[in-house]
């Protein structure tokens, strides 16, 4: 962290806040230029609240150098990290692929859903059973029982499952239910819920908010790592634009950039970026392409009486022609790292 202070800034007045941060355990490397003096904070200042030094009368600006997260950070955690969700591994070269409804909906509609995204080759199954949905006249899932149906198709395919958490009360509920636990792009920056799901065993399915930076994603990641759970998937599922056409813009760059700037494994939805089932497979497979860790793909039987999502779901058979190109994509992906 640098602090620029004010010029004319007296002697005793810098002196004072050298001594200030190195209460804090912060080095102080003091540089007189002309006119200012500029202080460089060494040390781990992740915790240093930049709103209370530049509210010094005698501070001019003050920048962050490091990143204000530690535990996702890549410089303090070079590896990629390796999710691990019931032996279905995400990250580190591990690509997997996540399917099923937006919503579970009947026991027949989501184990008939399993057993084909099953038999294409997907690993994990997706239903919502506790919906955000934007308008409550709209369908809210099947709550608790939506969940025991999703359990029903983890028996009868072996597919470990995703559910979405909407608040901190279903915890244990989720703790119990559920092997990889969603926070959808509406309570990214839910702190209480965060908090919640850090204290949890199970890993955590962290999606990007409607209208969130990379940094603010990273430091949602790290309030579930600060809180001890540091089993978290990020995923890039479109941010809102000026765009109307698709429903979010799938936002590619996250996955390079992310990349750098933490080692979690990140995957990618682009059934809720693109919002049209017909737009699904291109950039499912842009995503495959520029090196998506895996994909959450909604795939319904009947697309045109789904409950929620018709519109950007892929049927089985769509679903199947998909995974066919994404594994020929991954095998090219792979012959070109040779
Ligand atoms: C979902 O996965 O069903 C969902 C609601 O996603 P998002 O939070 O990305 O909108
Ligand atoms: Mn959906």
């Amino acid at each position: 962290m640098v602090v620029v202070m004010r010029p004319g800034t007296e002697k005793q007045d810098i002196e004072k806040l050298v001594q200030r941060f190195e209460k804090m355990g912060l080095e102080v490397g003091v540089t007189n230029g002309v006119g200012c003096t500029i202080l460089g904070l060494v040390g781990d200042t992740t915790t240093v609240d930049m709103d209370k030094i530049s509210i010094d009368p005698h501070v001019e600006r003050v920048m962050r150098v490091q990143e204000p997260y530690k535990k996702a950070n890549r410089k303090f955690h070079p590896e990629d990290t390796v999710v691990d969700v019931q032996g279905v591994k995400i990250g580190g070269g591990n690509f997997n692929v996540i399917a099923g409804p937006c919503s579970v909906e009947s026991a027949e509609q989501v184990t008939g859903i399993a057993k084909a995204v099953k038999a294409s080759g997907a690993k994990m199954l997706r239903g919502g059973a506790f919906k955000p949905r934007t308008s409550p006249y709209s369908f809210q899932g099947m709550g608790e029982s939506g969940l025991d149906l999703l359990l029903e198709a983890k028996k009868a395919t072996g597919l470990p499952v995703v559910s979405e958490i909407m608040a901190p009360r279903y915890a244990e509920l989720f703790e119990e239910k559920v092997d990889l636990v969603q926070i959808g792009a509406r309570n990214m920056q839910n702190f209480d819920l965060l908090k919640e799901v850090g204290k949890m065993s199970k890993p955590i399915l962290l999606k990007r908010g409607l209208a969130n930076t990379y940094e603010e994603w990273i430091m949602s990641a790290e309030y579930i790592m600060a809180a001890g759970n540091e089993n978290v998937i990020l995923c890039e599922r479109g941010v809102r634009t000026f765009e109307t056409y698709t429903r979010n813009t799938l936002d590619l760059s996250a996955i390079p950039a992310v990349k750098r700037m933490s080692h979690l494994p990140i995957i990618v939805d682009p059934s809720h970026a693109a919002g049209m089932y017909w737009m699904v497979e291109p950039l499912a497979l842009a995503a495959t392409a520029i090196g998506a860790d895996g994909l959450i793909i909604e795939v319904h039987n009947d697309p045109a009486h789904a409950k929620c999502d018709g519109q950007q779901s892929l049927t089985p058979e769509k679903f199947d022609a998909l995974m066919k190109k994404v594994e020929s994509l991954r095998a090219w992906r792979a012959s070109c790292e040779e």
